[in-house]
């Protein structure tokens, strides 16, 4: 049986924002350089991978990438058999919109309020592993280990989906770990290590 892992950009380098309040840390590019890390480790484990939009640039406006997102998806889904796939959407959070550092730190792992109970199994994974290697932060983490919120990509993709927001952009502890190369490789190994539980491997 196939399994599939298919890898979701955060945003674009013409999307407005997405940014830490200096401007050096940009959330579509951390994405993009997680998963050129994560992609050939999955594809060591068996693992087929697809990235839904890899180009910097984004179609514009924001409805039309994420019903494409979703379309690219769905279409995987539909070819490998859904039950087959899952989609992880790779993201950094943000406490404000402001243009100023905030205070909130740490990660949090997303699905809709409709996912499956699989979507539900690999959210608390990861953000059980997530907590076990010290990224919980600052924030209280809901009792069932993952947030619901319907999300345009995770809502409208019909395989199993997440979404993780990968500590915050404009936290400055966050950011200065992100930006290291530990920082990227703690990131890319917590999806690779969730994603591999998720399968089943040892
Ligand atoms: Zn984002």
């Amino acid at each position: 049986m196939s399994k599939v892992v298919i890898l979701g950009t955060a945003h674009g380098s013409n999307v407005p924002g997405k940014r830490s309040p200096d401007g050096k840390f940009r959330e579509y590019k951390f994405s993009r350089e997680v998963i050129a890390m994560l992609k050939p480790r999955l594809e060591s484990h068996g693992i087929t991978v697809f990235v839904d939009m890899p180009s910097d640039e984004v179609p514009r406006p924001g409805n039309t990438e994420l019903s494409l997102r979703c379309k690219y998806v769905n279409g995987i889904c539909s070819k490998f058999g859904k039950e087959n796939c899952v989609y992880v959407s790779i993201h950094v959070n943000a406490a404000g919109s402001d243009g100023q550092w905030h205070d909130a730190r740490g990660f949090a792992v997303y699905v809709s309020r409709s996912c499956s109970a699989a979507s539900k199994r690999l959210a608390k994974s990861i953000c059980d592993l997530a907590i076990t290697r010290g990224l919980r932060g600052n924030r209280s983490v809901p009792k069932e280990h993952y947030w619901q919120a319907d999300f345009y990509v995770i809502k409208n993709t019909s395989c199993p989906a997440i979404l993780t927001e990968n500590l915050f952009q404009d936290n400055r502890a966050d950011v200065e770990f992100l930006s290291s190369q530990k920082g990227k490789e703690a990131i890319a190994t917590l999806h690779l290590d969730a994603l591999k539980q998720y399968f089943g491997h040892k």
